[in-house]
């Protein structure tokens, strides 16, 4: 007698459906219905699925689990950007943020930013998330279910809403969660399903070598953002504790062994602080980024409480930018969004527990 394993539907392929339908006597045709109801319909439940008869679908849920994420509290900010927290099958929560340009210039841009773990073990000094510590990694459909579910809230309202953009950045260092973020950005990527093009995703790590290396060799489509923050050692030990196993120097031969391979700019993430938008701080950056293909991001950060991190004010923020720029190095600042919302990472999960 063989073993039922019960497998999560939201991290399954439309060929994993196939070959689950072909074991169970289904035919192929209903592995196609399944996965479009799911990745591109969004629907959250069995019964939703109208083309697929009651005796089908309770052959499909002896194999086959689906739990939609259960939406525990949404902040809606003046620019369009909308934060939810979401609980889990095992209660525990993560955040995830879509930044609709709707509301701003662009009606065809909707970024989701999702998370990949629940806490994290970096515990950079400027996030909430990293305060909390690790608890577990996500699976591939808890990744895939956080654009699955902000895709079905925000058809209530708009039937034609459709994901364009995503963002590993939320709660989690992706690479550290390597394989399932990879599967995930391969079901988001499928046609029948989201249909969301490889080079409309992008990885943010805080700088784990040997998988931004494998990343660039396993899929050199996808974007990747480096959390770079500080330019030397001593400073990044600080802020972010990885740079103590990869350094700086190590970073940087693995970025310039990215770029080699996938031909690819990187996005250079550094937030700013009142204490970091220094003239020095901007010229060791640039010296650091000389011959890099990439650019710098420069992000603003919003005060966390725990944290003791305060904004610059904005004429250091431009200050800044002329040095980089004047090193020929290519800058943009990105647009602060949902800072009336408890928007930074891990913000809203702290609020939320407590
Ligand atoms: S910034 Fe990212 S890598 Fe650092 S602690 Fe927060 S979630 Fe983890």
């Amino acid at each position: 007698m063989s073993i039922m394993v019960n497998i999560e539907l939201r991290g399954c392929s439309e060929d994993e459906l196939i070959k689950i339908c072909k074991e169970i006597g289904l035919k192929r045709f209903r592995a196609i219905q399944l996965f479009q109801w799911v990745q591109q319909k969004a629907v959250r439940t069995w019964e939703e699925m109208k083309n697929i008869g009651e005796r089908d679908r309770q052959t499909l849920r002896s194999r086959l689990s689906l739990y939609p994420l259960e939406k525990v509290r949404e902040q809606r900010s003046k620019d369009g950007t909308r934060k939810y927290l979401f609980r889990l099958e095992d209660s525990e929560t993560i955040e995830c943020v879509l930044m609709d340009y709707a509301r701003t210039s662009s009606r065809d841009r909707h970024t989701v930013c999702v998370s990949t773990q629940v806490g994290c073990a970096v515990g950079c000094a400027f996030c909430a998330t990293g305060l909390e510590g690790f608890r577990r990694n996500l699976s591939v459909g808890e990744i895939v279910g956080q654009v699955l579910d902000i895709t079905h809230l925000v058809r209530q309202e708009d039937p034609d809403f459709q994901v364009t953009n995503i963002v590993f950045m939320g709660m989690g260092e992706p690479l550290l969660n390597y394989d399932q973020v990879l599967q995930a950005i391969q079901l988001l990527n499928q046609a029948q399903g989201l249909n969301i093009g490889m080079r409309r995703m992008t990885i943010s790590t805080c700088g784990v070598v040997p998988q931004i290396i494998q990343l660039a060799k396993d899929n050199p489509q996808v974007g990747l953002a480096v959390s770079l923050h500080a330019s030397q050692d001593e400073v990044r030990n600080k802020l972010i504790p990885m740079n103590r196993r990869y350094p700086l120097t190590q970073l940087m031969e693995a970025c310039q062994e990215y770029t080699q391979i996938t031909h690819r700019r990187i996005t250079f993430e550094v937030a700013l602080t009142a204490e970091n938008a220094k003239r020095e701080e901007a010229e060791a950056l640039a010296k650091l980024l000389k011959g890099q293909f990439g650019y710098v991001n420069l992000i603003p950060v919003n005060p966390v409480a725990g944290t003791g991190m305060e904004r610059p004010k904005p004429e250091l923020i431009r200050r800044f930018a002329q040095v980089l720029e004047d090193a020929g190095i290519s800058v943009s600042s990105r647009e602060e969004r949902g800072a009336d919302i408890d928007a930074a990472c891990g913000q809203l999960r702290r609020q939320w527990e407590g």
